[in-house]
C-alpha cells in the first residue's frame, strides 16, 4: 500500500476525506509554488496565507461567531466558503474569470467578456466569448463556477472522489447553456474552494496551457496558469475581513465596470 493510500484509508471522517482528496488533486496546490510577487499581483499577505493553509489543512481559523447573515461561523470558519452574504464569492468569481479572459488573450485569441447575444431564456449570460474561432470554426464561450468542496450538499460526493463537486456543478452549467452548443463550444470552468478542478476543466485548462506555450515558447506557462488560478481561490480565503468586504461590497459595481482585478486589489489595499 502506498504511502498516499495508507493515509487516505485512515480517515473515515467524510469531511476530513474530501479535504485530503481536493489538497492532493492535480494542480490544486500550486499556488504554494508561486512566487510572492507584489508586481505581479501574485503575493499573499501572511493572514492570507494563514488562513489558506488552515483551510487546507482542516486547522482551526478563527474563535466561533455569528455571521452577519446570522449563521454560526465554527473554528474552521467554512460558513464563509457558502454564505449567501459573502462578497468573496462574487469577487472569487471575477478573479478567476479575469485570469481565464487574461490567457485566453493571451494565447492569441481575442477575447470579450460577459457576450451580448448570447443569454439564455433566464436572462443570463457566459461569462466570456473569443470573438475568432477556438476549434472547428466554432467561437469557445465559457463560464466559472466556485463550489464549496466541504458544503454540506456536496461532502459526501467530495470524499468519494476529487473534483467531484466541481463535476457536478460543471454538469449544472453545460444542462443551462445547451443551447449554444449548435453554435459555440460551451466550458464550464469549475473550480472547488479547496483547489479541486472539474475534469472538463482541468483538460481544458491544460489546453490553454499548452496553447500559451506555443506562443510565448515558454514552457513554465501551464504551471503560471494554475498557480494564478489557484491564488485566486487562496487569496479568497484571507479575505474575508468584514470591514474590507464591507466596502468592498459597496464599490463592486464601479470597480468591476472599469478595472481589472489587480487595479481593484490596490484599490481596496489603500482604502479606497
Ligand atoms: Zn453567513
Amino acid at each position: 500500500m502506498s504511502a498516499r493510500d495508507l493515509v487516505e484509508s485512515s480517515y473515515s471522517d467524510p469531511q476530513q476525506r474530501a479535504r485530503f482528496l481536493a489538497a492532493a488533486s492535480p494542480h490544486s496546490g500550486d499556488w504554494l509554488l508561486a512566487l510572492p510577487i507584489t508586481a505581479c499581483g501574485i503575493r499573499l499577505s501572511d493572514e492570507a496565507v494563514r488562513v489558506a493553509v488552515a483551510l487546507r489543512l482542516g486547522c482551526s481559523v478563527c474563535v466561533p461567531h455569528s455571521c452577519r447573515c446570522g449563521s454560526l461561523v465554527d473554528s474552521q470558519g467554512l460558513h464563509g466558503l457558502v454564505c449567501k452574504q459573502a462578497p468573496s464569492r462574487i469577487i472569487k468569481h471575477h478573479a478567476l474569470n479575469d485570469v481565464v479572459a487574461r490567457a485566453i488573450q493571451s494565447a492569441g485569441t481575442l477575447v470579450t467578456k460577459e457576450p451580448v447575444g448570447l443569454t439564455r431564456l433566464d436572462g443570463k449570460r457566459p461569462d466570456g466569448l473569443t470573438l475568432i474561432p477556438w476549434q472547428g470554426g466554432k467561437s469557445f464561450t465559457w463560464d466559472v463556477t466556485v463550489v464549496s468542496t466541504l458544503a454540506a450538499s456536496y461532502v459526501s460526493s467530495s470524499a468519494r472522489s476529487a473534483g467531484a463537486a466541481a463535476d457536478l456543478a460543471a454538469s449544472r452549467k453545460e444542462a443551462k447553456y445547451t443551447s449554444l452548443t449548435n453554435s459555440y463550444i460551451f466550458q464550464p470552468i469549475a473550480v472547488e474552494s479547496h483547489g479541486a478542478f472539474s475534469a472538463s476543466s482541468l483538460s481544458f485548462l491544460t489546453t490553454l496551457g499548452e496553447r500559451l506555450t506555443g506562443t510565448s515558447g515558454d514552457l513554465r506557462e501551464m504551471s503560471y496558469l494554475f498557480q494564478r488560478l489557484g491564488h485566486c481561490t487562496a487569496f479568497q480565503f484571507g479575505f474575508d475581513t468584514r470591514e474590507l468586504c464591507f466596502r468592498a461590497l459597496h464599490r463592486l459595481k464601479d470597480i468591476f465596470t472599469f478595472c481589472n482585478f489587480n487595479d481593484m486589489l490596490a484599490m481596496l489595499s489603500r482604502g479606497q
